[in-house]
């Protein structure tokens, strides 16, 4: 599957489980044309039997594992999961299942995943600016640490950078008066045409909730090896999966 980026958590003490990620870009799928070759959405023309097949190539080089993905819909919803299968009207994920893939896909928007120290509870995120005024990234926190997650940790996947992602200035007041006024300064660039750097608001999001986060660096609208709907509007999806 060729991911673009990929780690391992582990756990910080004895007993814990290691917890493993990978973030794909468009290298190492079957698809061809515009979802060339990784595409992994199922709702965006490409040929199922396709999708199917990049998936497949996804488990087998993720362990393996079932695959649960989510089907985002730019809100603030979180599903907690126990088996495979597509995730629809939720942005977020959250398992305490060992032996079961979370995949958050996204091009342009920020993919996120989490896992607690002890590698005991994992949370798959979408996150575009509907999404981080919407409060997904907390509200998966919430549920994670409902289920007993302490010591929560986050790679952020990539996703468009500021300098691509110029916006309507209503959509930046909506965004300013939806979040706290730290994700308002990190998300929202100041002294420049209206823009949104989202990756920059969910970090910031993830500082405030005490959650360190690592981001794995690229634009999507600016490097061919990632898909970008901004960029050429008929696309696939990528990736970022996690598991323990
Ligand atoms: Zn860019």
């Amino acid at each position: 599957m060729n991911p673009v980026a990929e780690g391992r958590l582990d756990p910080s003490s004895p007993g814990g489980r290691p917890v493993f990620w990978a973030a794909t870009g468009r290298s190492g799928g079957v698809s061809t044309g515009s979802f060339a070759s990784l595409n992994l959405a199922g709702h965006v023309g490409d040929d199922p039997d396709c999708v199917a097949a990049n998936f497949s190539a996804l488990s087998s080089g993720f362990g393996g594992v079932g695959l649960a993905v989510l089907d985002a819909c730019h809100g603030g919803e979180v599903a907690v999961v126990s088996a495979g299968g597509v995730y629809s009207g939720v942005d977020a994920m959250v398992s305490v299942t060992p032996g079961l893939g979370l995949v958050a896909l996204a091009a342009d928007c920020v993919p996120v995943v989490l896992a607690d120290r002890q590698g005991t509870v994992i949370a798959a995120v979408h996150c575009g600016w509907k999404g981080l005024g919407a409060g997904v990234v907390s509200a998966a926190v919430s549920v994670m640490r409902a289920h007993g997650a302490r010591g929560i940790r986050a790679v952020v996947g990539p996703s468009i950078c500021a300098s691509c992602y110029p916006v309507p200035l209503e959509r930046v007041s909506l965004l300013r008066s939806a979040v706290h006024p730290v994700v308002a300064a990190a998300a929202i660039p100041t002294g420049v045409s209206p823009r949104i750097n989202v990756s920059g608001g969910v970090v910031a999001q993830l500082s405030l909730l005490g959650i360190p986060a690592s981001v794995v660096p690229g634009c999507t609208a600016e490097l061919d090896s990632l898909f970008s709907y901004r960029r050429d509007g008929v696309t696939g999806r990528q990736g970022i999966a996690v598991r323990m």
